[in-house]
């Protein structure tokens, strides 16, 4: 490829780099997308096993981006959350009709998300995509940056006047750029897979804490269940190298016989679980956007929906931005999103702590909090603006 000028890179073609790239497809803006595995279209992401949780104000920033009437026939609609305690009778359902918000949020497998993103970036006029091609180098000049990226053993120049970093939670971006970040290894493991119950789903998903850890249960088509139980990390391998019989047997254990026999579980992957979070999310014309800027634990499927929230607010700014003039751009960026991220990453770190097993006061309260949430209405609704997005609607 000869020495080529964009007006937007975006490094990095995981589902919040694409959708970003998908949201621009109408824009003035000529887009590079670049993503390190191979993407033709990005089938590496097909092999991704996970469900995503998508909130109604996700299903509005995609409806917005003209991508969500081709993703709701994959989309399984979720419209009461069942949320239980191992060893304490009861628990707490909360329906979505009750709150006037039906349904609650969507269950959407990863493979068909990432098919009708990279379908859309494929065929989209201002985008060329470069692939399997990564970043290795880049410097800053005065309209920009001038990026070194490796394909097919060759090295190629580009040079480009805003600079996404959706490269990920190890972002290359980010470390070229020389932004401070912090981590933390939760110690945790999230197993991830499919079950297929006695009983239909009937679009309910199912909370549980278990003395190993939280359990979800989550409706996706044809009666099948996402499942994702997340362990400590130490005893994750032992559930991970269980033939599916015994590893049924503990999982029907663990969450009881709300859904009857659990008849089959599918292929099993395990995802270790850490937090971090950039100091910043703009260096010069750069920004970092999705996992690169915060990547969050699952325990409140919040991830995704916080980084669509990114790419929602980015390309707000991007329609208005007057003569590229990407440096203020880029300061409102930092400002707007920082209330947001700051809840997102308190709400999941203490949920992670809430959630996790436990004795003592804390389980006493978490008790508490389900029985509250069983009862109360209003702490209903807290649990839906909360973890649901319904703030932000
Ligand atoms: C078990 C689990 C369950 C989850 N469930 C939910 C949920 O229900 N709801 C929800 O909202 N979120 C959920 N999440 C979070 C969600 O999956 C992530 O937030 C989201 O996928 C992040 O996407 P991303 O594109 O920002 O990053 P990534 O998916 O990490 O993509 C980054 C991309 O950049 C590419 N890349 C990296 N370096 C380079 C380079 N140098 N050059 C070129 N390309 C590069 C990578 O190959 C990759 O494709 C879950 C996460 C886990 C682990």
């Amino acid at each position: 490829m000869p020495h080529q000028t964009f007006d937007i890179v975006i490094v990095g073609g995981g589902l919040i780099g694409m959708s970003l790239a998908a949201a621009l497809a109408h824009s003035p803006y000529t887009i590079l997308l670049i993503e390190q595995n191979n993407a033709a279209p990005l089938h590496a992401n097909l092999l991704d096993l996970r469900t995503t949780g998508l909130t109604r104000s996700s299903e509005k920033v995609l409806t917005e981006a003209g991508l969500w009437s081709a993703m709701r026939t994959h989309a399984t609609p979720i419209e009461r959350l069942d949320i239980s305690e191992q060893g304490n009778f009861g628990g707490a359902r909360i329906d979505a009709k009750q709150h006037q918000l039906a349904p609650i949020g969507y269950m959407m497998p990863n493979d068909k998300l990432t098919a009708v993103l990279s379908h859309q970036v494929a065929q989209q006029d201002n985008l060329t995509l470069l692939s399997p091609a990564s970043l290795q180098a880049l410097s800053q000049h005065a309209q920009g940056y001038q990026l070194t990226v490796e394909m097919a053993g060759e090295e190629h120049t580009i040079t480009t006047q805003l600079l996404v970093g959706a490269d990920g939670a190890r972002s290359k971006v980010r470390a070229l750029l020389d932004i401070s970040y912090h981590t933390k290894d939760y110690q945790q493991t999230a197993i991830i897979s499919n079950v297929r119950p006695q009983y239909g789903h009937n679009n309910i998903a199912y909370e549980r804490f278990t003395a190993h850890g939280p359990l979800a249960i989550l409706p996706v088509q044809d009666d099948h269940c996402a499942l994702i139980w997340t362990q400590p990390s130490a005893a994750s391998q032992v559930y991970l190298d269980m033939d599916d019989a015994q590893f049924l047997q503990a999982l029907q254990k663990a969450f009881g016989y709300r859904l009857g026999v659990l008849q089959d579980v599918g292929q099993r992957s395990a995802y270790p679980l850490a937090l971090t979070v950039s100091h910043s999310l703009v260096e010069g014309n750069a920004v970092l956007i999705g996992n690169a800027a915060q990547s969050v634990h699952p325990v409140a499927a919040q991830g995704f929906n916080l980084g669509l929230r990114d790419v929602q607010t980015l390309v707000n700014l991007l329609k208005q931005a007057q003569h590229n003039d990407f440096a203020a751009l880029l300061h409102n960026y930092q400002q707007t999103r920082q209330q947001d991220r700051d809840h997102v990453i308190k709400l999941t770190d203490d949920l992670t702590r809430l959630f996790a097993p436990q004795q003592g006061p804390i389980k006493a309260m978490r008790s508490l909090g389900l029985r509250m949430i069983a009862n109360l209405p209003v702490a209903q609704r807290s649990v839906l603006r909360r973890n649901f997005g319904l703030r932000y609607l």
